[in-house]
């Protein structure tokens, strides 16, 4: 897939750009009061969920094909593009018909390949050719991320976006949806022309989040920002913790410090040659471990002893740990990667101890 889109073309080539509004739209007066309050500081494009996916039955699923007048009036005027959330055949019929300019995919969606295809078959045959902006599925699965995008691109659809509003996990800590920045970031590298956008309210699940977290993503060269911005955010009808007003949204973004594209990196020469260096040190290190876990391995082969020795783990755990504290050194980070060398030492003795003798 080239995935060469430029969804910016024609929309505004304006970094970072901007799409706010409401999680969804709820009523007349909340559609346009909080569209007239974006439009005053300058917010472009208008984003609202006429159909909302509620994890229980019961909840407030969205005003449906009612709320288009209402995206209407708010493009007449505003002069805004007008965008919603399509998961179905017929959502993209009635968005397309009621002049929706961009179209967005939901993460519970783009999961499910039997549903990008159905929407990108609609797509096609109602010849609506962008911009569609695709998030990133509920689970860390960059295929199949790329997968739901390369559906909508073999559709005819040119101007594609991906939307990066994190991962579900089941204990929820700091994030309401884990960003995992490393997946948004391979995506960066495998399709460095796509468009990459940042969902801040939807991997924060908080007010106080949403400011740091737009600096991240402009910090890591992302395109765009979608952020759900609401007139009266505390009596919002879903996801209300998560929505600022259109003041709060200005403030935020007037903070953000936007760095520069066009600098030149050669400056940077001598200190990445050392990063190389050091990488190769890194390497040649790993493989030495590698090397002596392998004899380990045998030793315990030799002797019918357990791979598995819980109490050197915890021990290795508990003492890197520490030592990486006093370096200054992330302990999460560090959990990590101990994690990720003893998994791979594991693999590798028991690979030893199911070989013939
Ligand atoms: C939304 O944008 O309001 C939404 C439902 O998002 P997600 O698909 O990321 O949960
Ligand atoms: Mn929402």
């Amino acid at each position: 897939m080239e995935l060469e889109s430029i969804l910016l073309s024609g929309i505004s080539s304006q970094r970072p750009l901007i799409i706010a509004g409401p999680c969804s739209a709820e009523t007349e007066e909340q559609v346009i009061t909080t569209a007239r309050g974006l439009a005053d500081k300058g917010i472009k494009i208008f984003r609202a969920g006429i159909w909302k996916p509620r994890t229980k039955p019961g909840g407030f699923e969205g005003v449906g094909s009612e709320g288009f007048p209402w995206l209407q009036r708010v493009k007449k005027e505003t002069g805004m593009y007008i965008s919603t959330e399509v998961a179905t055949h017929n959502h993209v019929l009635e968005a397309v018909k009621n002049g929706v300019d961009i179209l967005w995919i939901g993460a519970r969606t783009s999961a499910n390949p039997f549903a990008m295809q159905e929407i990108a078959d609609v797509l096609k045959e109602v010849g609506f050719t962008g911009p569609v902006l695709v998030k990133n599925p509920v689970n860390p699965d960059l295929d199949l991320w790329i997968g739901a995008m390369e559906r909508i691109y073999n559709a005819g659809v040119r101007k594609i976006g991906a939307i990066h509003r994190g991962f579900s996990s089941y204990d929820k800590k700091l994030y309401r949806n884990l960003p995992q920045w490393h997946i948004p970031i391979e995506l960066k590298r495998r399709f460095p022309n796509l468009p990459l956008i940042s969902d801040p309210s939807h991997i924060g699940g908080k007010r106080e989040l949403i400011a740091p977290l737009c600096q991240q993503a402009m910090d890591l060269n992302y395109d765009g920002l979608i952020i759900e911005s609401h007139c009266d955010p505390d009596s919002a009808w879903s996801d209300k913790d998560q929505q600022v007003t259109p003041d709060v949204l200005s403030y935020i973004l007037n903070l953000l410090v936007i760095r520069d594209t066009t600098q030149t990196t050669e400056n940077l020469c001598e200190l990445r040659q050392q990063i190389d260096e050091l990488d190769s040190d890194l390497l040649a290190i790993i493989s030495k471990r590698m090397r002596i876990s392998k004899e380990i391995g045998q030793y315990k082969k030799e002797h019918n002893m357990p791979v598995l020795q819980t109490n050197r783990y915890d021990e290795i755990l508990e003492k890197r740990i520490s030592q990486a504290e006093k370096m200054g050194i992330g302990v999460p980070f560090m959990k990590t990667v101990l994690e990720a060398i003893h998994e791979e030492s594991i693999r590798q003795q028991i690979e030893i101890l199911s070989q013939e003798k």
